[in-house]
């Protein structure tokens, strides 16, 4: 009977509990509390939801399970970025990071285990992709890294979940290309009885799949999306990005201009700088014509430097000589901040570090987060 995989309560909803209750004789309204349990007071265990029956307390624990990962590592940074490395139950690990400003609190998520697309300069990449993350996972990693949020910020328990302020899904795989996983996240984490966080500070990142985007259009979702281009031409795309050999930037342009036509969100277009690749003068003007083809902006990324990949961070000179030139040509282009430089800064490089390590030194996993 107990011998069935449990289910991930976090990958579920109130309509995909329902039958569950109703099997287990149980009236609707159970859903609303295990729900308010789960995420306004973060209940670790079915046994803490004290106004539920204990017969069904133990049924919930046979039947679901809430947390699913344990915490690897955690890397802190002295700029305040937290880095955790999550471990799942079948080995698979995943990166998530809490990057606070200010006030805000942003968390950034993967979608996969490392990434099918394999991107030059990307250190998710290079291994290929092990597994699509599950819905529960991806709202788990969201789970975790508020958890830590809240022990920073000091947060009194029983709290209504406020702490994060924007959700970024920038770390390690192809969001598009789990599309459905990802989607059922993200209601959740829009839900009102979920983490209940506006779709307009939700950013799903993607290298760019025109027919995905197009879907996504249509989801009734204002979540922002965010375009990696990394080059003003196909040519030099498609150095860079293996599955641009496919897709061209025309037909993303009018992917991304038919997104902005449906929600009212501006794309933000986002390039990686890498010194002496795509970083020159005439790149930045041709940039300038490809995205003002429609409404976005430019978010300008420094490389974060991975350390068998043979490109370089380019100068804070040549960056803003490439911000102005946007700039000029009437193109809001900002340079985004590098985070979490001392631990690891760019996605799939913590993961990859402690695969490393652990190949080398299996007993010992002792936590090196030096340069
Ligand atoms: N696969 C999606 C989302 C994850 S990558 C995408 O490519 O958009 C999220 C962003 O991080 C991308 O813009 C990617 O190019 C960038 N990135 C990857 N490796 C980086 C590095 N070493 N330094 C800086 N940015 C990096
Ligand atoms: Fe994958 Fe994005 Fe990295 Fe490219 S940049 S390999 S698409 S995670």
């Amino acid at each position: 009977m107990s011998a069935k995989p449990r289910r991930h309560i976090l990958a579920e909803t109130p309509e995909s509990l329902a039958p569950w209750l109703a099997e287990a004789g149980e009236p609707a309204f159970r859903g609303k509390q295990i729900f308010e349990w789960v995420y306004r007071r973060r209940a670790e265990s079915f046994e803490a939801m004290s106004n539920l029956p204990k017969l069904l307390r133990d049924r919930l624990a046979e039947a679901f399970e809430i947390y699913t990962s344990s915490i690897a590592r955690r890397a802190d940074s002295s700029d305040g970025t937290i880095k955790l490395l999550l471990a799942w139950p079948d080995g698979a690990t995943s990166e998530c990071v809490m990057i606070p400003d200010g006030d805000r609190r942003t968390v950034c998520i993967g979608s996969q285990v490392g990434c099918p697309v394999g991107c030059r300069f990307c250190a998710s990449g290079i291994d290929g992709v092990e597994r699509n993350l599950t819905a529960g996972q991806i709202v788990e990693q969201v789970m975790r890294v508020e958890q830590i949020c809240r022990d920073v910020d000091r947060v009194p328990d029983e709290t209504t979940l406020h702490q994060l302020s924007n959700i970024v899904m920038m770390g390690s795989g192809e969001p598009l290309a789990n599309y459905q996983h990802v989607m059922a996240a993200v209601r959740i984490l829009n839900a009102p009885w979920g983490l209940h966080i506006g779709a307009r500070k939700i950013t799903i990142s993607t290298v760019g799949l025109p027919k995905q985007i197009r879907k996504l259009a249509e989801e009734g979702l204002q979540v922002n999306l965010a375009l990696s281009a990394h080059a003003p031409n196909d040519a030099l795309r498609r150095e860079l990005i293996p599955w641009a050999e496919q897709i061209g930037l025309a037909e993303l342009v009018a992917a991304c201009r038919h997104y902005f036509e449906k929600t009212g969100r501006e794309i933000t277009f986002e390039y990686i700088l890498l010194a002496g690749v795509n970083d020159r003068a005439e790149h930045a003007e041709q940039l300038a014509k490809l995205v003002k083809q429609l409404r976005c902006n430019v978010n300008l990324i420094r490389y974060n430097p991975v350390s068998p990949l043979p490109f370089g961070r380019p100068t804070s000179d040549a960056t803003t000589r490439f911000q102005a030139i946007l700039r000029k040509s009437g193109v809001n282009a900002h340079v985004r901040k590098s985070r979490g430089m001392d631990i690891d800064a760019a996605c799939g490089q913590l993961r990859r570090k402690a695969q490393a390590e652990s190949v080398v030194t299996p007993a010992a996993r002792v936590p090196n987060d030096g340069e």
